[in-house]
């Protein structure tokens, strides 16, 4: 398929929008016929019912997933075997490309080029990624003494909820299920409420692919019902959760207030980019640090929405940051040229503007941008908007806005920088930008954040290196051989040999 508007429009005329929960293999209503109604950003319309997951629901889908992983289909698999299955999935996935692309962008307003060029590709190499790595692992043997043998092995943690953002919607999904699935488990999506319809998608996918029935469900809801009801459910035996900081606080409370199941928390982000004044190349910097808040509509956890800039070169830097921002206007997120979409809906777009408001009583001065835009569309867009003359103690260097919203600090030491950059509740990521690699190095370990990019800021995502939070940012990481530590439990088995 070429990839233009003329076949972006044509696909989406004639696109059917998942509404169901996806119980054993098989599509079905809600048990109570509760629904919620899904409005796109992009213009305001409804797009469609969503059937809504309450109780009876959860507690069917937790029973199948249970019998599933109880009967082995899935887990006694050899992990060739499993692997097979995942690939199949990552063909399908490539098989319906334009289609999920067309229903994260409807669902959350960001732009086609973004959901077919990047989530989509990276989602797929993500499910083959973890297929490929499945039957490469070994366990272990303990160096004991020669009286006993000891095996330790990994096994699969069970029945897994994970429920996850909008603001990558099939791509945070499948951070999650592709290590859960490929390890054994049993695995129930919640989608956020907002951008249900590729998460529904994929559960006939999945059994197309060849995964017995009751193994994968997705149960659209919101969280105060639905994700609650998950967390606090006494046989699941694993949470994995992406989202705020403020939510996951709570998913380790219903975990303790319940079956003390494992909880994998990805949260929040306040990340700090910090140019030094030895950077070699000032024009590379302050495109990845505009496309590091201003990409996605700036709705992305690892953001980089604090620039901390060496005093001497901060007019010249943020007169460069503010020139390429004019080229990073939302537009119609149909169109492949459009650099950013719609926010994902009204209560998101309130918030931004609302930090912005407090930002200009703070004291801090807007730079460019601070509005509401394209109000005829009936969508929801918000327009680059860079701060000056901030102080790191207000709340908008403080507080994550989760929007296209660049808060601008100085520094005149390297200390000063430091300090500025860990000084947040937040842990999630940073930018380095120096010639020199000693002070490159001193940074990135001096820095309390899961992950440092020198002389970049997010240009090298891939499936190989972990992601995760310091701090507030959460607990456990996603990505890497490191994810699959989340969905298993190690076994030890001593043997003694007579
Ligand atoms: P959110 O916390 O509001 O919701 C996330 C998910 O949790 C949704 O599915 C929601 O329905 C569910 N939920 C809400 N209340 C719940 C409850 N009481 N119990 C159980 N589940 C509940 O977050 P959001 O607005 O969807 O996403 C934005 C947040 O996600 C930002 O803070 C962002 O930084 C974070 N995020 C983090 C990463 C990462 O990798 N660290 C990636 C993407 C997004």
């Amino acid at each position: 398929m070429i990839f233009n508007y003329e076949n972006i429009k044509k696909i989406k005329s004639s696109l059917s929008f998942p509404s169901q929960l996806f119980i054993n293999g098989k599509y079905q209503n809600s048990i109570t016929e509760k629904s919620f109604e899904n409005t796109s950003p992009i213009d305001g319309n409804i797009i469609n019912k969503i059937n809504f997951a309450h109780q009876d629901d959860i507690d069917l889908a937790v029973l199948k997933a249970r019998e599933a992983f109880n009967n082995g289909y899935w887990l006694n698999l050899s992990p060739a075997e499993r692997k097979k299955v995942l690939l199949k999935f990552a063909t399908l996935l490539e098989r319906d490309r334009l289609e999920l692309s067309l229903l994260d962008t409807i669902d959350m307003g960001k732009t086609i080029n973004d959901t077919y060029n990047a989530d989509l590709p990276t989602s797929i190499d993500n499910v083959e990624w973890y297929a490929e790595i499945i039957d490469k692992l070994f366990d272990d043997i303990s160096p004991s003494s020669n009286e006993y043998m000891g095996l330790i092995t990994k096994e699969p943690i069970g029945v897994v909820a994970a429920i996850v953002p909008w603001n990558y919607p099939l791509w945070m999904a499948v951070w999650k299920i592709a290590p859960a699935l490929i390890t054994g488990n049993s695995v129930i999506l919640k989608p956020a409420e907002q951008s249900p319809m590729s998460a529904i998608k994929i559960g006939a996918m999945l059994s197309e692919a060849g995964l017995p029935d009751g193994v994968f469900s997705v149960l659209p809801g919101d969280g105060p019902i639905t994700g609650k009801s998950l967390c606090l459910h006494n046989d699941i035996d694993c949470v994995a959760f992406t989202g705020s900081g403020e939510v996951g606080k709570l998913v380790l409370q219903y975990s303790g207030q319940s079956n003390m199941k494992r909880v994998q928390l990805e949260c929040g982000g306040k990340s700090p980019n910090i140019v030094f004044a030895d950077c070699q190349d000032l024009d590379a910097a302050a495109e990845a640090s505009a496309y590091a808040i201003f990409g996605n509509q700036g709705e992305v956890c690892s953001a980089g929405s604090r620039l901390i800039v060496q005093k001497e070169i901060e007019n010249d830097f943020v007169e460069k940051v503010y020139e390429l921002s004019k080229n990073m206007q939302p537009g119609d997120p149909f169109d492949p040229k459009s650099f950013a979409g719609a926010i994902v809906n009204t209560e998101q777009l309130d918030k931004i503007n609302k930090y912005v408001n407090i930002g200009k009583k703070e004291g801090a001065s807007v730079q460019t941008g601070g509005n509401i835009t394209m109000k005829e569309t009936g969508g929801c867009y918000f327009e680059p908007t860079i701060f000056k003359d901030v102080k790191n103690n207000m709340r908008i260097a403080q507080e994550e806005i989760f929007g296209p919203v660049l808060t601008t600090l100085t520094f005149s030491s390297f200390e000063e920088a430091i300090t500025i950059a860990n000084d947040t509740e937040y842990g999630l990521a940073a930018g380095v930008w120096t010639k020199d690699i000693n002070k490159a190095i001193k940074a990135s370990r001096e820095i309390r954040a899961g992950t440092v990019y020198i002389n970049n800021y997010e240009e090298g995502v891939d499936s190989t290196i972990p992601l995760g939070g310091y701090k507030q940012s959460g607990i456990g990481r996603d990505n890497g051989y490191q994810a699959l530590e989340n969905y298993l439990q190690v076994k030890s088995t001593w043997i003694k040999i007579t």
